[in-house]
């Protein structure tokens, strides 16, 4: 059985989840095994017709404890439900609730953990997770001193969540044991950032642009041609952390996750924090002048050359052609 943690916050499941379920129907194939969605909420009704069709199974456990995420509530769930169902995989998500209770839950367990796996396989029926190392530089392949069970944390973005494999799970309510005194951790409030201008994860068009801009001055050209095509305006880490750009126009790993139906990357090399954030977009162009740019072999359309040549003539093209 491979498990997958449900992750919810108000009211809507993450994407994240489904991202880990597609991954975990692959694998659970593999092994002649079942996906089981592991549902914790104080309010089930809405999250039901949305899980089905992606798990064999869904575990829930319904109760008002779960109304606000508590890794101790979380933890003292999941250890009853890992020593009942005994899984061959646990899969949590690496988000700032998986990255709270995963490291503790597997502690408690004593489960190896291997945290941030942006994809894994089973290799003569041991499991093998990739994670990347140095910054994102470079990709190590892990494997575990022992076998049954693993836990992973799954980095977002890794695995693409299209079609639900049409599953139909069955829901099984359990109840598993929640002791009280054991809950050291209280939730006070949900702090939300103050709404920009624009939301980029919304954003159907990207216009996207790097250190190559070189200086603040030259976002003009951008602006020109963000207006031109009607996109909104983001950018790689470095434009951010030189206040080119504000803090939530940042696409990558420590930014925000993007899937626009057209991603124009300007000057941007390609990191892998970078590209993370962005490979989910639907067609991605590039303008780089190094042609061994790593961005190219996420772009489906590449151009070779200075951005500040191109840039303008695609922006008098497009307002030619289409104004
Ligand atoms: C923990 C961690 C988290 C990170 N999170 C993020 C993140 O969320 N998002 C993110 O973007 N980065 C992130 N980074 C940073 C990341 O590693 C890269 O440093 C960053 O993405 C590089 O940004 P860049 O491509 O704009 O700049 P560079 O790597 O400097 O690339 C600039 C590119 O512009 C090209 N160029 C220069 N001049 C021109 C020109 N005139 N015409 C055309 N092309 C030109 C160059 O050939 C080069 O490829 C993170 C790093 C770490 C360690």
């Amino acid at each position: 059985m491979v498990l997958v943690l449900v992750e919810h916050r108000q009211g809507e499941i993450r994407d994240i989840t489904f991202e880990m379920l597609t991954k975990a129907a692959e694998l659970a194939d593999e092994t002649d095994s079942k996906v089981s969605a592991v549902l914790l909420t104080d309010d089930a009704d809405g999250f039901i017709d949305e899980l089905k069709p992606w798990a064999d199974e869904i575990l829930l456990h319904e109760d008002p404890k779960y109304e606000f995420f508590n890794s101790d509530v979380y933890e003292q769930a999941l250890v009853d439900i890992i020593a009942d169902k005994t899984p061959d995989l646990i899969m949590i998500g690496h988000s700032a609730q998986g990255m709270e209770l995963a490291p503790s839950l597997a502690s408690e367990t004593d489960i190896p953990l291997v945290t941030s796996v942006i994809d894994m396989w089973w290799e003569d029926g041991e499991l093998v997770s990739e994670r990347q190392i140095y910054g994102g530089k470079v990709n190590s392949e892990v494997r575990y001193n022992k076998k049954d069970p693993y836990m992973v944390t799954v980095q977002a973005a890794s695995f693409e969540a299209e079609e639900a494999p049409n599953l139909d799970g069955s829901i099984i309510e359990i109840d598993p044991s929640i002791d009280d005194s054991k809950v050291f951790k209280k939730f006070l409030e949900y702090v939300e950032p103050e709404a920009g201008e624009v939301d980029i994860t919304a954003s159907e068009i990207l216009i996207s642009i790097g250190r190559g801009i070189g200086e603040e001055d030259n976002l003009d050209i951008i602006e020109e041609l963000a207006e031109a095509v009607g996109g909104d305006i983001s950018g790689s880490r470095p434009v951010i952390d030189n206040g080119w750009l504000p803090d939530d126009r940042q696409v990558g790993q420590s930014g925000k996750t993007v899937t626009p139906k057209l991603y124009l990357a300007i000057g941007i090399s390609g990191a892998s924090q970078h590209i993370i954030g962005m490979k989910g977009s639907e067609t991605i162009v590039a303008i780089n002048k190094d042609p061994d740019a790593p961005i190219f072999e996420v772009a489906d359309y590449g151009i070779v050359d200075d951005l500040f040549d191109i840039v303008p003539k695609l922006t008098e093209t497009i307002k030619e052609e289409y104004q």
